[in-house]
């Protein structure tokens, strides 16, 4: 039996597919330079019952199975490198309870955030972490996500108070609770968040929201070199001040986002900032980090307090990867995503900088550096080695660094198959007790095969 007769056995009509455009939009990656791989199938699941159905199957079978949230992850999470199933949440994708008085929301995997929010707004509720992507939130729990607001709001990991997740063999699972904390076992809901779709595959998640600030207020602030923009964010962390967003774009990006927006912001190392809070703190932080800014140089600090400007200026800096690849038609993009102590990080954007710079490439720098997390994004000629080999040095070099100083090969990306090599050198000696747990899971290995591990 064919693998479509199989699955049209276990599963009701209409949910495996196999056309050639849903094929090629589960082979690779929206914003890549990994190569794609075609998936023999594509299962669009309509509930858990039938996640769990096609797992059995596939396990039954020894045929992989990638989950698949919206495909934005960067590091070839969602390649079906070695074929089978690309399971796609996508129709998994309501909002199955809110309670306003608890924060809490719980919610199925193939939500995006944006649709979370746009219907949070009604309770003056927020849900805070923001990838540059509409990502879904299946996704966002799979490579533990954050965003612009992590400097405020801590990242996926810290806003999934529990799941209720597929295993391999179609086994449901319940972690977590409603609870805000809980000491009550080992922390498996932390463990499952950040699997990249290895151990098992979210049906739910409970997720924490928060109240919309007072006031909120948007800055950008213009340096002469990208170590003084980066003083002055770690200035500004250091006084415990109730920051939003701190991000860094240098030169470059600003120069393309002005050209894919139509903006005309100052090209110049620039930190786009957010307060927010009560009206009273917001005022009072925003003169402290102008005289943090005005300290290192900073020629311009411009303040956004309308709220039609403060979104245009954070669309912009979330397109700020689009913009970037914009400048290179038919390039892939390789992104950096190293995170660092907060006290290196004017040296280590230095020294990112630097390294772009001493292998020619026609590179950019931009972080959420509030967390000490930078990256140097870069086009990369996916038909030719030599600039392969070439991109891959300078990230290996930007990893080291980080490495030496303490830091991660990611801070926010995850590891998928393009930073494996990576995950040896800054865990070699906890990964033999991730295999362990791999192997507990997913006996058979069918879940999400080549990634994080690299010599699977
Ligand atoms: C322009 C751009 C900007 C970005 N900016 C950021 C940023 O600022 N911060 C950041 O963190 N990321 C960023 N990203 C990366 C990306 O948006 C995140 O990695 C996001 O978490 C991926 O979500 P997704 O829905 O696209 O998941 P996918 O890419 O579809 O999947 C991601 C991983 O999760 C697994 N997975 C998906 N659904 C499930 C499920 N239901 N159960 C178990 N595992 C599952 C997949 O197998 C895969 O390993 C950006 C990407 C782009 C293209």
């Amino acid at each position: 039996m064919d693998l479509l007769t199989g699955l049209a056995t276990v599963l009701p009509e209409g949910r495996v597919v196999s056309g050639e455009e849903e094929l090629k939009r589960h082979e690779g990656g929206i914003f890549t330079y990994h190569a794609p791989v075609r998936p023999d199938a594509v299962v669009y699941p309509e509930g858990r019952d039938e996640v769990v159905e096609t797992l059995r199957f596939a396990n039954k079978h020894r045929i992989p199975i990638v989950p698949f949230g919206e495909g934005s992850s960067l590091e070839a999470h969602t390649i079906p490198v070695l074929g089978g199933i690309s399971l796609d949440l996508g129709r998994m994708d309501r909002i199955l309870e809110v309670r306003p008085e608890d924060f809490i929301a719980r919610v199925q995997p193939g939500l995006t955030h944006m649709a979370l929010n746009a219907a949070l707004a009604e309770h003056g509720l927020l849900f805070p972490v923001d990838p540059g992507w509409d990502a879904s939130l299946g996704g966002m729990a799979g490579t533990n996500a954050s965003g612009t607001n992590a400097v405020k709001y801590g990242v996926m990991r810290d806003q999934v108070l529990g799941i209720e997740v597929v295993l391999a063999d179609g086994t449901v699972m319940r972690t977590g609770g409603m609870s805000m904390k809980s000491s009550a076992g080992y922390n498996l809901t932390g463990l499952f968040v950040g699997s990249e779709g290895t151990l098992g595959v979210f049906t739910e998640l409970i997720l924490r929201l928060y109240p919309i600030p007072e006031r909120i207020v948007a800055a950008r602030a213009v340096f002469p070199d990208i170590e003084a923009a980066g003083r002055a964010a770690v200035a500004m962390i250091r006084t415990g001040m109730s920051i939003g967003r701190v991000e860094l774009v240098d030169a470059r990006t600003v120069g393309a986002v002005n050209a894919y927006k139509d903006t005309y912001y100052a090209v110049a190392p620039t930190l786009f900032l957010e307060f927010s809070g009560s009206a009273a703190s917001v005022e009072s932080d925003v003169e402290v980090a102008h005289n943090i800014s005005a300290a290192e140089g900073c020629s311009a600090f411009d303040v956004e307090a309308d709220e039609e400007a403060r979104e245009k200026l954070w669309e912009a800096r979330h397109e700020a990867a689009l913009a970037i690849r914009d400048l290179y038609p038919g390039m892939g993009m390789m992104t950096t995503d190293v995170c660092v102590p907060i006290s290196d990080l004017p040296q280590a954007l230095r020294h990112a900088r630097d390294t772009v710079e001493s292998h020619s490439l026609d590179g950019t720098i931009l972080g959420h550096v509030g967390d000490g997390n930078y990256h140097a994004v870069f086009p990369v000629d996916t038909e030719d080695e030599a600039d392969q080999d070439r991109a891959e040095m300078v990230n290996a070099e930007i990893v080291d660094y980080a490495l030496r100083r303490g830091g991660t090969c990611t801070g926010e990306h995850g590891i998928g198959v393009g930073k494996a090599g990576y995950l040896q050198k800054e865990h070699g000696d906890s990964l033999p007790f991730m295999r362990k747990i791999k192997r507990i899971s997913d006996p058979n290995g069918i879940m999400n095969p080549g990634k994080i591990f690299s010599s699977e």
